[in-house]
């Protein structure tokens, strides 16, 4: 739960989200006791594309109107729910201010396409669940993930290293690494905000644990519980949207467990992921998102059923003939189709190619009699591809033609039959490739699971890494790194023979900010201080946190006369900065010593202390200045 106080100063730097325009009105009037309909109707209608929105919702499944409603009426407004009209007011206000913003790493579009696809799935489950009204679910499915934005305005650079760091993926591995930065993660801060928006507390308590559903709480059959389910569920299908291929198959069977748990069958899942897809399409529109295409989720259930089938069992297959002959096409395509398998027909050559690469059929039967170079040479492209190295090929020959199956098998086919083909023979060839085919497949998901698991473990054990490095309060290195990187930068700049610069600063009458303003405050300007120094800073630079209130620079490739030229313009940064502290904002100055390797120089230590010489002489002669050494 995030610290009130620290609420309080996100919300007082300024930085934070929050609904603007119209909608202030309309959220000011729905918290009136006198509220009358006309008169929030009047504020809503200020702005068309809300009235749009909200008559999507009144239109939508959950409300089973036998005809659609066109007009906003006192009506339409009370089937709603006064307290929905304000949450929905709000949510689509966020989505309208909020499309761009400082944080170059982050991706404000798919960020609000993501959160969408999380609303009406969100909306979907709950219809399913009955966790709360419809409209709130999809308010809450928006909102939930909003902290993400808000720590992209509060921190734009420090977050887009953060989003750099986990190739924009927003996950749990994402989340880890915002509380190790920040002290908070983004489901933190999701949740204060919804509660200072006075959003139900149930909501904003589901939205902080749903990272987390299994994490201890209320009891597992509660209400809440119930909601951080369907929100961390909503959260996932929403992200498989975004993700292709193998990925979007794992992750999608990883879903079904979790489905389970709100009594949603197998099969139920997919059907209502194809729903959120339809939805999501029409919401983007509303909200002036980018639409995105996605495979339906049906697609990708078959798929996944077909893995888990028991072995040795020949269950159906998706078939692909590909056969000049139309009348044999046509029999071999009955024959397999009394066996339970989707067959679907195409001619040879480029054609066929085109169907395998649209349909991604489990099995090719590819005829040789007619044409075999166009056959082999099939067979040959498509084992050239990604998809088609994984399909199982099965070729048709006449019997006896010992080279012509050679050539097909050195192409890549995996299987022959002879054709005419005997019936109980291709039955008996299709329950082995049914096996190899799931066997591939199985290997393919534990391949991704594994990618995954390292993935997050690269990313855990990184995390780590840098926790030991790092001070917690200023997200700078700590003194440890310092020491440790200045001895290699020496080396490096001994080897290289190039310059090597270091700034040691001290900030000026610390003690009397925590005096006035007490040591939180204190805190706070050091952050804001760390922050200055850090976006002064060149990439090159390593900026340090040394002690208290003193920091280290190390510039690497740095002469004297840059060295004196950084050491000034932080100097002059600090002094102009206003440092907004909780109750008002105030100025500091910094004190900068600096020396660079050279003659009389020895060694690393005594390139500190010739800086820290420097910096005492600044304090010496009046403090907010800089002096170099030795
Ligand atoms: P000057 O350097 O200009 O001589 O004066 P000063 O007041 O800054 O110097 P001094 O070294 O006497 O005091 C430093 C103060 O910084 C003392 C300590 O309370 C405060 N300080 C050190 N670390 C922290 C910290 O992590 N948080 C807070 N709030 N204060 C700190
Ligand atoms: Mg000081
Ligand atoms: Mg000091």
């Amino acid at each position: 739960m995030l610290d009130s106080s620290i609420f309080v100063e996100l919300k007082a730097s300024g930085n934070l989200p929050s609904p603007r325009g119209s909608a202030l009105k309309v959220l000011d009037l729905c918290q009136r006791d006198n509220l009358t309909l006309p008169e929030l109707i009047h504020a809503v209608q200020v702005d068309p594309a809300m009235v749009g929105r909200l008559l999507k919702m009144a239109n939508s499944a959950a409300f089973g109107r036998p005809r659609p409603v066109v007009a906003l009426t006192p009506d339409v407004l009370m089937s709603i729910g006064i307290q929905s009209v304000r949450q929905l007011v709000l949510a689509f206000s966020l989505v309208s201010g909020n499309r761009q913003g400082q944080c170059a790493d982050f991706d404000y579009e798919a960020f609000w396409s993501r959160s969408a696809a999380t609303g009406v799935a969100m909306q979907l489950l709950g219809a399913a669940t009955r966790a709360a009204p419809p409209p709130e679910l999809f308010t809450v499915g928006l909102l939930a993930n909003v902290g993400r934005l808000a720590l992209s305005a509060i921190h734009p650079l420090a977050y887009g290293k953060l989003l750099q760091q986990v190739g924009g993926r927003l996950g749990n591995g994402l989340t880890a690494l915002e509380e190790h930065a920040f002290g908070y993660s983004h489901a933190e801060v999701a949740s204060a905000m919804m509660q200072d928006w006075g959003l139900p507390r149930l909501f904003c308590d589901a939205v902080l644990r749903h990272e987390q559903p299994d994490a201890d709480g209320p009891r597992r059959d509660s209400r809440s519980a119930q909601l951080v389910r369907c929100i961390h569920l909503a959260s996932r299908l929403a992200e498989l949207c975004f993700v292709q291929g193998e990925e979007r198959r794992a992750g999608f069977l990883e879903l079904l467990p979790l489905a389970h748990e709100l009594e949603i069958a197998d099969g139920n899942l997919a059907k209502l992921g194809d729903q959120m897809l339809s939805e999501w399409k029409e919401w983007s529109q509303l909200l002036e998102i980018a639409v995105r295409e996605v495979t339906p989720f049906t697609a990708l259930n078959t798929a996944v059923q077909q893995v888990g089938e028991s072995v040795g069992e020949c269950r159906k297959l998706s078939v692909l003939v590909i056969d000049e002959d139309a009348a044999a096409a046509e029999r071999l395509k009955l024959l397999l189709e009394s066996g339970g398998h989707r067959v679907n027909l195409a001619q040879g050559g480029h054609d066929g190619l085109v169907e395998v690469l649209d349909r991604q059929p489990q099995l090719v039967c590819v005829d040789l009699c007619a044409d075999l170079d166009r056959g082999l040479e099939l067979i040959r492209t498509l084992r050239q591809t990604e998809l088609g190295r994984s399909v199982y090929i099965m070729v048709l020959t006449r019997p006896d033609d010992d080279e012509r199956l050679t050539m097909a098998l050195e192409a890549g086919a995996d299987d022959y039959l002879d054709k005419p083909v005997v019936p109980k023979l291709l039955d008996a060839r299709l329950r082995a490739g049914h096996r190899m085919i799931r066997e591939q497949q199985l290997l393919r998901l534990e391949q991704e699971t594994l990618r995954r698991r390292l993935l997050e473990l690269a990313i855990t054990s990184q995390h780590a890494r840098e926790a030991a490095l790092t001070d917690v309060l200023t997200g700078l290195y700590n003194r440890r790194h310092a020491i440790d990187r200045l001895k290699q930068e020496w080396a490096a700049a001994d080897r290289g023979m190039r310059p090597l610069a270091v700034l040691m600063l001290d900030i000026d009458y610390f003690k009397a900010v925590n005096d006035s303003h007490g040591h939180d405050a204190g805190d706070e300007a050091l952050r804001q201080v760390a922050d200055t120094l850090r976006a002064i800073s060149r990439m090159s630079d390593v900026v340090c946190r040394y002690g208290g209130e003193e920091f280290l620079v190390i510039a690497p490739d740095t002469s004297l006369d840059g060295a004196l030229q950084l050491a000034e313009r932080m100097r002059s940064a600090v002094a102009q900065r206003n440092l907004a502290l909780a109750t008002q904002c105030v100025k500091l100055t910094i004190s900068l010593g600096v020396a660079v390797k050279g003659d009389g120089i020895s060694g690393a230590e005594r390139l500190l202390k010739a800086a820290d010489d420097a910096l005492y002489r600044a304090k010496q002669y009046g403090r907010n200045r800089v002096e170099s050494g030795p």
